[in-house]
């Protein structure tokens, strides 16, 4: 199978090509130059998660070199648990937080580094280089650390995480450089990118981008909704609310609908950043500057991978026909955490999101599906003092908690980079 850029679709590239380069060479983004025709099996609902995405994956993988190795990077990265509760009348909960990191980013974070495992062994002057300002740098360092020797850099604001959020970008070990940037995310994610483009750096070593745009993270992540879906389907198909902020989890389902998986509708739940809320209304696509918020992991005011829902759909009306998008605000986003409470949920912010549109703007006689993100206790800053008491911390999370943490403060600027890249 071939992938093309969502801009310049008269060149075409391998998948782990694409995997490898993460962003197109024009800037756009690596979509399937056609979609395979999947021969659907009912009987596939059976199967564990990891040999249903072996059949679901095998046709994006077929002509690669990473095809043999399919088998084994699923068997490696897809072994996470993926509960699916009912909470209330036909309304179910899709935990995609089973992980190491308890945050839906450890599926395409561990399918990445496990791909990278086979495509790149030789580890020598790589690194992978992410800004984060939560769940994703835990989930990249911990997944490049178990599936390879290759050295990780993170990059964290040092005055926009909560100190349960920074141990869990600190406490990888060796392989894992934690660099504390004297800034705010939008200098972090300044510094990767100059630090991509730097003739100088570029000469000396080959950097990896992990983030949320790279096919090897959006590929897993269909996989969970394609098997939730062919689980769950009534006759009329399922309806996914998502949390939503950069669109990789939107794009990953629209997706596994585009293979014939039987969704049916698709909301995004998005906080108080109404970039794509404002498309849905309007037809109109206007990036803006992002807010914060609650939910602060979907704080994104021009998500990269819209890109690629419109490259499906590019005509407005076309995409109204089966999704929605609604915003929800903080005060919104409280009220939802305590409805959960008082219904015996425990919900981080961006799944109360999603809980809020389910239970404010869907059809009660509907059955809806509402995924949720991550494990409350990651934010318990912000959910312990709207319910008033302690949230439970999952073993994944404790053990952690526990590990030794160490960072390196950095100066917001290259030159400091290139210090510390020089010493990985
Ligand atoms: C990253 C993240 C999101 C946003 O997901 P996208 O795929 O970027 O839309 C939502 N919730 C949590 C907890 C996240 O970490």
């Amino acid at each position: 199978m071939k992938f093309v850029s969502t801009r310049e679709k008269s060149i075409s590239y391998d998948l782990s090509i694409a995997i490898i380069q993460g962003l197109a060479p024009d800037g756009g983004l690596f979509v399937p130059a056609q979609w395979p025709k999947l021969n659907i099996e009912k009987k596939w609902r059976d199967l564990p998660l990891d040999q249903f995405a072996e059949k679901v994956l095998t046709p994006f993988f077929h002509n690669d070199p990473l095809l043999n190795n399919l088998k084994s990077i699923c068997q490696q990265s897809l072994n996470i648990p993926l509960p699916c509760l009912e909470i209330a009348p036909k309304t179910q909960i899709l935990e995609l937080f089973h992980g190491p990191t308890c945050a839906f980013k450890d599926f395409g974070a561990r399918f990445l580094a496990s791909c990278f495992n086979y495509l790149q062994p030789d580890v020598k002057n790589q690194v992978v280089l992410v800004a984060t300002s939560g769940d994703t740098g835990g989930a990249v360092a911990a997944a490049f650390s178990a599936f390879t020797k290759i050295p990780v850099c993170i990059l964290y604001p040092h005055d926009q995480v909560s100190p349960r959020q920074e141990q869990q970008l600190t406490c990888w070990g060796d392989q894992v450089k934690s660099l504390c940037v004297e800034g705010s995310f939008d200098d972090c994610q300044r510094l990767v990118k100059e630090a991509f483009v730097s003739p100088h750096l570029q000469s000396r070593l080959k950097m990896i981008s992990a983030n949320s745009i790279n096919l090897a993270r959006l590929l897993p992540q269909m996989v969970y909704f394609a098997y939730t879906s062919l689980k769950y389907a009534d006759s009329s198909g399922t309806r996914f609310i998502i949390p939503s902020g950069n669109m990789g989890n939107a794009a990953a389902a629209l997706w596994a609908k585009e293979l014939g998986f039987p969704i049916a509708k698709v909301i995004f739940a998005h906080n108080a950043n109404k970039t794509v809320t404002n498309y849905f209304q309007t037809g109109d696509y206007q990036p803006q500057k992002s807010v914060s918020t609650l939910a602060n992991a979907m704080d994104v005011g021009h998500p990269s991978n819209f890109e690629r829902i419109l490259n499906l759909y590019p005509d407005h009306q076309s995409l109204l026909q089966f999704t929605n998008a609604f915003s929800v605000t903080d005060t919104q986003i409280k009220e939802s955490i305590l409805f959960g409470n008082s219904i015996g949920q425990c919900w981080c912010p961006h799944t109360a999101t999603a809980a809020f549109v389910r239970f404010n703007h869907t059809n009660a006689e509907e059955p809806w599906i509402i995924v949720s993100t991550a494990h409350p206790a990651k934010f318990e800053s912000i959910v312990e003092p709207i319910i008033g008491k302690k949230i439970a911390i999952p073993q994944a999370l404790s053990d952690l908690l526990q590990k030794p943490s160490h960072k390196t403060p950095l100066a917001p600027n290259l030159e400091s980079l290139i210090t510390e890249l020089k010493k990985v």
